[in-house]
């Protein structure tokens, strides 16, 4: 479909129908008067007549991508890789998330109270480790399908007493679809009938083959439960993290995406957010999804109070008029006017969006009845 029909055209360019769907047959396009035609054939018929043709692009306000904005390649600086962990039922997720979240927090900050955000990071030789700590692939296709990509690492762990399975091949193909690395975390290793060379065998029909197979694919041998082989894992998603050159600008008003959000009874609405560019701050108005704010408070991973967050920190953040969806993305506006207007603006188009589906819901019953 097209911004106009055929017949449209016609009259715009004060031709009569037939003239233009002959000229439309010449460039190979078959029309009839009511057909609607797309912008090149309006331009390859324009020009035909001598007429050129001013591309009116309309810009919605109310829409923002995390793409929009190019930042000049001289402000980037390193940021820390955002880690997932996916794998079949069983295979050892929350495990090891655990035990990462758990070794870090006991080294680096004994008897502190690590707070569920829905993501962590840690710090491991002097970098920074993010973390999702929502394992699953239900909470990465959601995101996709949203269109927000937070993930720059996926860790699918394998069972070796167990192997592939269903989810291990459907983790494998979500990561896939989305171009995320994969490191391969092969897990429960401290169990008598482990056997990872059938793994890696399993593995191979998927075309994931290990380096010493002569493929590229990185296998680290893991027991999530014993805490074994967790410091090779790191080194790898480090490395890995490196050769994706991995960078943001801090020096910008922040974007990012919600990986959780919910309505707390003291505190109103919370979302756990990950910044992806530029550093948030406290007092920053703000869109999230279809909703907008300013930024009330915010909380680290660890419970603490922090006034801003740089690039690839999940944060707990209040302040929002109305709850977000995972997958929203955010985006901080200098002016507090603007983030109301654009806010407001989106919320009444999803409102509107919502009533359409409504009628069009209560059309079909009517059929169906009749
Ligand atoms: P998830 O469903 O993938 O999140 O798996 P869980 O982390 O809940 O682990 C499932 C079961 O496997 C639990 O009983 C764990 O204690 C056990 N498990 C996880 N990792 C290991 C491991 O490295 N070794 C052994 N022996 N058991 C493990
Ligand atoms: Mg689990």
């Amino acid at each position: 479909s097209g911004p106009m029909t055929v017949g449209e055209l016609a009259k715009s360019l004060k031709k009569e129908p037939s003239e233009v769907i002959k000229k439309l047959m010449m460039l190979g396009i078959m029309a009839t008067i009511n057909q609607e035609v797309d912008m090149d054939a309006i331009t390859l018929i324009a020009e035909e007549y001598g007429i050129e043709v001013e591309h009116k692009v309309e810009v919605d306000e109310t829409q923002f991508e995390l793409i929009e904005e190019q930042d000049d390649p001289a402000l980037l600086k390193e940021r820390p890789p955002v880690v997932t962990v996916m794998g079949h039922v069983d295979h050892g997720k929350t495990t090891l998330l655990d035990t990462i979240r758990h070794t870090n927090v006991t080294a680096q900050e004994a008897g502190g109270i690590t707070q569920h955000i829905g993501a962590y990071q840690i710090d491991y030789e002097q970098k920074k480790i993010t973390f999702l700590d929502t394992p699953g692939h239900e909470a990465f296709t959601t995101m996709r399908a949203r269109g927000a990509q937070v993930t720059d690492i996926a860790i699918i762990v394998v069972a070796a007493d167990d192997g592939v399975m269903p989810q291990t091949r459907e983790a494998i193909n979500h990561a896939q679809a989305a171009k995320v690395p994969i490191i391969v975390a092969i897990n429960k290793m401290d169990k008598p009938e482990a056997n990872p060379e059938k793994v890696k065998q399993e593995l191979m029909e998927l075309n994931l083959v290990p380096e010493e197979w002569g493929g590229d694919t990185i296998f680290v041998p893991i027991s999530a439960l014993k805490g074994e082989g967790l410091d090779e894992l790191m080194e790898m998603v480090l490395l890995v993290a490196e050769m994706e050159e991995l960078k943001a600008n801090p020096d910008r008003l922040a974007t990012g995406t919600v990986i959780e959000a919910e309505l707390d009874r003291g505190k109103g609405p919370v979302a756990t957010v990950l910044v992806q560019n530029g550093t948030l701050r406290v007092g920053d108005p703000i869109v999230v999804g279809n909703t907008y704010g300013r930024v009330r408070a915010m909380t680290n991973d660890k419970g603490r109070r922090i006034k801003e967050a740089g690039p690839s920190t999940p944060v707990e953040i209040t302040g929002l008029q109305d709850v977000p969806q995972a997958g929203d993305q955010f985006k901080v506006f200098e002016d507090e006017k603007k983030a109301r207007a654009i806010g407001e603006a989106r919320a009444e188009k999803q409102k509107q969006e919502e009533r359409a589906a409504t009628s069009r819901v209560n059309l079909d019953e009517l059929f169906q009845q009749i």
